[in-house]
């Protein structure tokens, strides 16, 4: 798990005898930090700018105007139809997925505003069974869609997700078939869905809906891909090049449409949604020329986004 590393590890003991005196070590750049510092500076290490991992809470909270998050279809939970049990039964590890991060499943949607403009959003909690998709994560993705086209609003999808969730096997692959269709028809609808990939999104997950977004975005370092670079190296028998599966390394080649640091995220995620839906109807007059704001954008997500745009 060294490669998902969402906290820093080592926890420092200085003044107090049986309590944790708030140093950490930086898993990235070995650091001393401090916890409060790590909080306020959006879980990125002050010193070298790493991204740690953020719950689906704590990435409503970064995203969604205050208090305007609206959780829609939060009763459905997983079921285990297929009686699965590999080191222990499926039904078992939700139980204990549920009891960690208080939540039913891995996905967390509904309807909020980002600086006013409503949208409908969804995010993975990497910390449920490593986001993993499965029947009531793909379900409530298309729920979330279908409600964004009754709706008329942008669709925005945050993932960390380590893919399918084998322990579903046939019904957690075909929710890769169910959200793409779900995009397709938000598609249809002349709705814009822009896709945030974080550390780490790879599988199914990046085979189906997070690969498939008007704009692709990622946060800096993250590891994006489909299989693991060793079960890559195994199979094709060549070495990956260094920081294969990094976002650096996908914007080169075209994967993904810009790298944007958390700090920024939600003033850009702002522009692309209001140059994408050209919102005259719920920003109020927008008097800007479409190049100018264009060119706005792409000032804004930085040199290499506007080569890595297309
Ligand atoms: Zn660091």
């Amino acid at each position: 798990m060294g490669l998902f590393s969402s906290k820093p590890k080592i926890k420092i003991q200085t003044t107090k005898k049986d309590g944790f005196s708030g140093w950490l070590k930086c898993t990235h750049c070995s650091e001393l930090i401090h916890a409060n510092e790590l909080t306020q500076n959006l879980h990125c290490c002050p010193k070298c700018d790493y991204h740690y991992r953020l719950s689906g809470t704590q990435r409503v909270e970064l995203l969604a105007d205050k208090e305007s998050f609206v959780e829609l279809f939060k009763e459905y939970r997983p079921t285990d139809p297929l009686h699965f049990v590999d080191t222990e039964p499926y039904l078992e590890r939700i139980d204990k997925a549920q009891a960690k991060t208080g939540r039913l499943d891995a996905a967390m949607v509904g309807m909020c505003k980002v600086n006013q403009m409503p949208i409908a959003l969804g995010v993975l909690d990497f910390s449920f069974m490593g986001g993993s998709m499965g029947s009531v994560v793909g379900e409530k993705l298309c729920l979330l869609i279908e409600h964004a086209i009754c709706e008329e609003c942008p669709v925005v999808i945050v993932s960390a997700s380590g893919g399918a969730r084998m322990q579903e096997s046939i019904l957690s692959l075909m929710q890769m078939a169910k959200t793409s269709a779900a995009l397709a028809k938000l598609q249809e609808s002349s709705l814009p869905y822009i896709s945030i990939l974080t550390n780490p999104t790879t599988g199914g997950v990046t085979a189906s809906f997070a690969t498939l977004g008007d704009i692709i975005i990622a946060e800096p370092d993250a590891l994006i891909g489909f299989a693991g670079p060793r079960v890559v190296e195994q199979t094709t028998r060549e070495k990956l090049p260094p920081n294969a599966q990094k976002s650096e390394f996908l914007i080169e080649k075209g994967m993904i449409d810009c790298i944007v640091n958390r700090h920024d995220l939600k003033e850009k995620l702002s522009l692309m949604l209001k140059f994408l839906t050209g919102n005259e109807r719920s920003l109020g007059k927008q008097s800007e020329p479409e190049p100018e704001k264009l060119q706005k954008i792409l000032e804004l997500s930085g040199k290499k986004a506007v080569s890595g745009m297309r």
